[in-house]
């Protein structure tokens, strides 16, 4: 990385002095409070996140509950921003604040740093204000020199951990503080490559993976000689042996990993401001590798993968933290904890039951166990899927640790959508050959083609989808992981980076498929016999951990099954119940409500099954697609006059009163949004020479008037071209035959007893004059059908408000129109300048730039775009008071813009079928928040 090795330390002094100036310093450090202390003297608590991260704020509430954390302090966020606006340098106040921090520890525990019979070891991690877990650095073991490993070789009479501790520290020191990392040219980290080819050297005969645990303390010290002659071969420079220059570089390297690539990467997908800083936590080291009667691990007080209430998670026996974490080895179920070392188990139990009913949450936390006592390191708010995520929030109301608000909030609405993915076909599953089975780590179904290499797996995920397989996965796997299908790792546990970052991202997870063997430099998976090449297809069912051959077909999730194909009982399926449960709280929380764009009566269904209540959009235009009306549409654009175009808008008619009556009756008396014709004609045309020659014999045309016609309608910049109302203003017979359509459909589906609600929408609108012209021909049309058929129906006029003019006049227009939607895809487009189809080309640069902070086509520009929606709201909720607002554009299914139009006041937001439920759950929020 750019910035390793680059960060000034914190000012130093001699390492002598550490902690015997305290007194006369104290007076100095009074004057800003940068340095948190917690342990038998605790500082802060968990409600100070902004300031001590997630980590350090955790840290200080578990000691001040009385839970067993080893003690330590809490370098701020403060500090972080301080770093950055000052060319990387700290506050004066710094090194006396964490001096007077480190004599606090060293006298808690008996201890010193650098003392040459009880030396005080270090951990320094980062800990920003969410957690982004394996992204930023951590060192553990700090304080080891080839003098304090004696001591502590000494101290705990096991020379083999001392130094195990001491090749940790090199290893880790020497990859995140002096930069000794992976070239371009190698596939492995440097570190683990010298240790492999150790492990050769010292157990030639030795058959697969050979267990750390065998090497002895001699062999240890062989490794860390090796070691730090990589670091000099690398760098040019020694290891460090002063502790509190240990130290300084240590912080320096955390506060300088908050703008790595790869953390950078994670807070543009979680939309965490780089503003925000990490705080550094340093804590006092305990072992979990000091023997069989300690370990390491990491916990959950709920399936993370299901939501199911049990004791979850994995530890590895004598073995560090990162170990766990790193899915370098694979970990044993925390459940078997009870028969190896019951004593600190049943304590454990204890603890994570007073951690939720402290933190009224799920918690992923981590333990060590040295020499069978407890510590607690971290606790935080468990990242889970959205299937967990729904179980965990209804689960948590039933026991009534939480009430149904915080049920709302507790499910991140853009996860929703996970628990409606499909699941492997059952028929496929059995059919298929099960190549291993693995730990089930991010549930559902996945197939794609396999790839050994994350930036490999970028590029082919371009062409379709991938499956991401490692020996295990790292952060820097992070882009691959994204433009994966799936992630199959052969080490690891549950709670490896692997299955934690899946998890999060909804993707679809086996980890541990210890049968797999990866081998990067052929690129190749061997499994059960069979070889696979790198771009051969694999499937994983992260359900259940199985891994198989070849493609295989996918099937509708439970709920899906429930609602739409109506297959399921409803009561058979826990999955459904809960989702049914938690959307009954949202319509009980919501103001706004949850339209669909839909234009068939199947994808109405499927949208009021999801608890839609009407269309925001119904795009006629697709509707001239089906079956053969196109061809009767393409005699109406190439009419030469009037007469003709009637002729074949006559034959329009029909289809359409269908559709519409179609949509009317699936809609059970909601409303209906119907935007009349908006798309540039050209786009109805065949552009290919036998498309035209078929169509002209069609027409019975010749081939030359097709082709001029199409010539005729072609437009340099059609978005901006005759689309929209201009259509109807140039031919207002298409807008007549439209609303004739409408309200004919409407009257027979009220006269077989359905209420009906249309609310006709004219396109594209700028002028005032536009929807007066457009809502002249609607009216004249409803006045000749309803004398004609002798019955009235209700309805509104409204307008779509998608371009800026019309955004800056909505007062007058307002005037005319009972209801505005709003298109953001277009306001985007017309606003930004920016082609809504184009666009693609450049915007993934912009927002690694930070031009912008999200794809403006996904989620509402707020202050550009939006302003222009504020002003459209207040606009026209000026001349008329209670007019109806919504919104249409692809904005109205994102959780954000959700929220945004809740707080300028729109009545309702629309979105895709298979959106709705995410649309309510972002709508709830935004109503309890
Ligand atoms: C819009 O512009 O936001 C909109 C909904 O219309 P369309 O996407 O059909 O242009
Ligand atoms: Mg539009």
């Amino acid at each position: 990385m750019a910035q390793k090795k680059k960060s000034k330390p914190v000012k130093s002094k001699s390492s002598a002095k550490a902690s015997s100036s305290v007194k006369a310093k104290t007076a100095k450090a009074k004057s800003h409070k940068y340095v948190y202390d917690f342990g038998k003297k605790t500082d802060g608590d968990a409600t100070q996140r902004e300031l001590l991260g997630g980590k350090g704020a955790n840290l200080a509430e578990m000691a001040k509950i009385g839970l067993p954390v080893p003690p330590g302090f809490t370098i701020s966020t403060e500090v972080c921003t301080y770093f950055y606006k000052n060319k990387k340098s700290y506050p004066k106040v710094l090194d006396d604040q964490m001096r007077s921090s480190v004599a606090i520890m060293e006298k808690q525990l008996g201890q010193k740093l650098g003392d040459l019979k009880k030396p005080l070891l270090l951990s320094v991690r980062s800990g920003a204000r969410d957690s982004m877990p394996g992204m930023m650095d951590t060192i553990l073991n700090l304080g080891l020199n080839d003098e304090t490993v004696e001591a502590l070789s000494a101290a705990s009479g096991n020379p083999r951990f001392a130094w195990d501790c001491y090749r940790r520290f090199i290893q880790m020191y020497g990859d995140v503080v002096m930069g000794v990392q992976k070239l371009p040219s190698e596939d492995h980290d440097p570190f683990e490559a010298i240790i492999e080819d150790f492990k050769k050297e010292i157990f030639p005969k030795a058959k697969g993976e050979v267990d750390d645990s065998r090497i002895s303390a001699v062999q240890m010290k062989e490794l860390v000689s090796r070691f730090k002659n990589l670091v000099k071969k690398r760098t040019g420079s020694d290891f460090p042996t002063c502790p509190w220059e240990q130290l300084e570089g240590s912080i320096g390297a955390v506060f300088s990993s908050w703008m790595n690539d790869r953390a950078s990467v994670y807070r543009r997908k979680y939309g965490i401001p780089a503003e925000w800083g990490t705080a550094v936590n340093v804590q006092a080291m305990v072992f979990g590798n000091t023997g069989k009667k300690s370990g390491s691990g990491v916990g959950f007080t709920r399936d993370p993968a299901s939501g199911e209430k049990v004791l979850y998670g994995e530890f590895l026996t004598d073995a560090q933290g990162e170990d766990v974490v790193a899915g370098v080895r694979t970990p044993q179920p925390v459940a078997k904890l009870q028969k190896v070392l019951p004593k600190p188990f049943k304590e454990l139990v204890l603890v994570q039951k007073k951690l939720e009913k402290h933190f009224k949450d799920m918690q992923d936390f981590e333990f060590t166990i040295e020499n069978e006592k407890l510590y607690m390191l971290q606790t935080r708010n468990g990242k889970r899927t959205g299937l967990a995520a729904v179980r965990i929030a209804t689960e948590m109301v039933k026991e009534r640790l939480i009430d149904w608000k915080t049920a709302i909030k507790r499910v991140p609405a853009d996860q929703l959508d996970q628990v409606l993915a499909p699941v492997f076909d059952q028929a496929a599953q059995k059919a298929a050959a099960r190549l291993c089975k693995g730990l089930p780590a991010g549930p559902g179904a996945a197939s794609g083609k396999i790839c050994l290499n994350a930036e490999r797996a970028v590029e082919a995920a371009k062409k379709g989808t991938v499956l991401l397989v490692r020996q295990e996965t790292s952060p820097e796997d992070l882009r691959g992981m994204i433009a994966a299908e799936g992630i199959l790792t052969a080490r690891g546990g549950v709670s490896s980076h692997a299955a934690l970052v899946a998890r999060q991202m909804g993707k679809v997870c086996v980890c541990g498929a210890a049968d797999l063997d990866v081998d990067y430099k052929t690129r190749t998976v061997k499994v059960a016999g069979k070889t696979f090449k790198e771009g051969d297809y694999m499937s994983i069912n992260g359900t259940t951990g199985e891994v198989f051959a070849g493609e295989l077909k996918t099937a509708p999730s439970e709920i899906i099954q429930v609602l739409i194909e109506k297959k399921l009982d409803p009561k058979k399926s826990r999955a459904y119940q809960n989702f049914s449960q938690l959307m009954k709280w949202c319509e009980q929380a919501t103001r706004m409500t949850v339209r669909t764009n839909a234009d068939s009566p199947t994808q109405v269904a499927n949208a009021v099954a999801f608890g839609a209540t009407g269309i925001g959009l119904c795009r006629t235009e697709h509707m001239f697609f089906e079956g053969n009306r196109i061809d009767a549409m393409r005699e109406m654009i190439l009419a030469d006059d009037e007469l003709i175009r009637r002729k074949a808008l006559k034959k329009l008619l029909p289809y359409q009163r269908r559709d519409f009556h179609g949509i009317f009756k699936a809609l059970e008396g909601k409303p209906a949004t119907i935007r009349l014709l908006d798309p540039p004609l050209h786009e109805f045309l065949p552009h290919d020479q036998s498309a035209q020659r078929d169509l002209a014999k069609k027409l019975g045309v010749s081939l030359a008037s097709i082709k001029k016609r199409v010539e005729d309608l072609h437009e340099f910049n059609p978005m901006l071209g005759h689309r929209g109302c201009r259509l109807g203003i140039s031919y207002p017979e298409v807008t007549e035959m439209q609303a004739q359509a409408i309200f004919e459909a409407a009257i027979l589906a009220q006269k077989s007893g359905i209420e009906v609600n249309p609310e006709l929408m004219v396109p594209l609108v700028g002028f005032p004059r536009e929807l007066e012209l457009q809502v002249e021909v609607i009216h004249a049309t409803a006045k000749k059908v309803f004398e004609a058929k002798g019955v009235k129906v209700k309805y509104l006029v409204g307008t779509m408000i998608e371009i800026p003019r019309a955004a800056l006049v909505a007062d007058e227009i307002a005037k005319t129109a009972q209801f505005f939607s709003f298109g953001t895809n277009d306001l985007t487009q017309t606003t930004m300048g920016m082609s809504r189809d184009d666009s693609g080309s450049f915007l993934p640069n912009y927002t690694e730039l930070d031009i912008l902070d999200a794809n403006p086509f996904a989620s509402v520009d707020q202050s550009g775009v939006g302003q222009l929606m504020e002003i459209a709201v207040k606009k026209g909720k000026s001349s008329r008071r209670g007019i109806k607002l919504g919104i249409c554009g692809e904005h109205g299914g994102d959780p954000k813009s959700v929220e945004f139009c809740h707080k300028i006041g729109l009545n309702y937001v629309s979105c895709s079928p298979f959106r709705v439920p995410t649309a309510r759950l972002a709508a709830a929020q935004a109503a309890v928040s």
